[in-house]
């Protein structure tokens, strides 16, 4: 045989048998519950040595955030609570000093509106416990005792040795409205760190992804808050996060009026005005603080927060069925619900 059509023949039996024997790439998923919420992981990979050390990375960094981060079980969030109730001063740990740093940017950036400092209202409106417990709604003096006094994460001062002090002994910190951001953007760190390059983490229906599934973009669907199934549907192959904030996520009804788990700081009630709020951005803990931010702000002030808070992909749906989309968000999404009105609003 020719000596060039030899060499030929040995490189293609070469990759002939390498790609027998790498396996085909395809989706492993891992499913747990954490956060008060299903999780679920999905990697496309051929390696599912690596997809399982993914899985247990995950499942290990979303057990120890939701130890320390959780506002009423024993932990570091809620040592910091106690804390701040007797007046004392406490060391805190980086995470914490991070979050405490993150959240009062977005307080800022929110006009206040987005405040993590919100615990004694959501206990008040026993939104700390489970949904069948309620058998009254707070009387107005419960609610101007907290809100005259207008606990803020503002009032949270972290010294250069690592202790917090707060002079407001109302606050309470509940990281409820960006936790899972903050959370997502981790896991999908530890899997880049691991070398995955295509996943999917979703926290109950907040979530983010990188890379795509053979090609074919990952398809999510955001819910429908009037009705079962999917309002919209996203199609992403990139690294982005989509997180919505919705009034059925955790309400009651009392007296024929639903009272729902965001709260505004300013008037200590539950808002009235939105049925979801969906954003969309490459940060999880951006778009997860956004989303509540906006939905406190509603369809009157949810423009100026959305600019001062830096994004641009952003879909509100109202109580009175209408979607507003900005033309970013058109962009990405399809509707699914053609019974609501839509409108395309510029956030300037
Ligand atoms: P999300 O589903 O991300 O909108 O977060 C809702 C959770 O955030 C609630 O269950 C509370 O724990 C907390 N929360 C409620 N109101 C606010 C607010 N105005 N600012 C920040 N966090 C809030
Ligand atoms: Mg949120």
């Amino acid at each position: 045989m020719h000596r060039a059509s030899y060499i030929f023949l040995v490189i293609i039996s070469f990759l002939l048998v390498a790609s027998c024997s790498q396996p085909k790439p395809q989706v492993f998923s891992d499913h747990f519950f954490t956060f008060g919420t299903d999780i679920s992981v999905s990697i496309f990979t051929h390696d599912k040595e690596m997809a399982i050390k993914g899985f247990s990375a995950i499942r290990s960094e979303f057990n120890q955030l939701n130890r320390k981060l959780h506002p009423w079980n024993p932990g570091e969030l809620n040592s910091l609570n106690r804390a701040i109730a007797e007046s004392e001063n406490i060391e805190i740990s980086p995470l914490l000093i991070e979050l405490i740093h993150a959240g009062q940017k977005f307080n800022t950036q929110s006009a206040g509106l987005f405040d993590p400092a919100i615990g004694s209202l959501v206990k008040l409106w026993k939104f700390d416990q489970s949904a069948n417990i309620h058998t009254s709604i707070p009387s107005d003096s419960e609610i101007t005792n907290i809100t005259s006094q207008r606990p803020s994460i503002a009032n949270v001062v972290i010294d250069p040795n690592g202790y917090a002090h707060c002079e407001n002994n109302l606050v309470r910190l509940d990281f409820g409205g960006f936790a899972k951001g903050y959370a997502t953007d981790k896991a999908i760190k530890i899997l880049k760190d691991i070398g995955i390059d295509n996943a999917i983490v979703n926290a109950g229906g907040d979530l983010k992804s990188i890379g795509n599934k053979n090609g074919a973009p990952w398809m999510v669907g955001i819910r429908n808050p009037f009705s079962a199934g999917a309002v919209a549907s996203v199609a992403i192959n990139s690294e982005l996060s989509v997180f919505t904030s919705g009034n059925y996520e955790r309400f009651f009804k009392k007296d024929g009026t639903t009272f729902h788990h965001i709260i505004d700081p300013e008037t200590g009630f539950p808002t009235t005005l939105m049925a979801s709020v969906t954003v969309i951005h490459d940060s999880g803990i951006l778009a997860d603080a956004a989303a509540t931010a906006i939905f406190v702000a509603g369809p009157n002030r949810w423009q100026q927060i959305a600019k001062s808070l830096g994004v641009n992909k952003v879909m509100l749906i109202t109580s009175e069925k209408e979607i507003i989309l900005t033309p970013e968000m058109d962009k990405q999404i399809t509707i699914l619900d053609s019974t609501l009105k839509k409108t395309i609003k510029e956030i300037n």
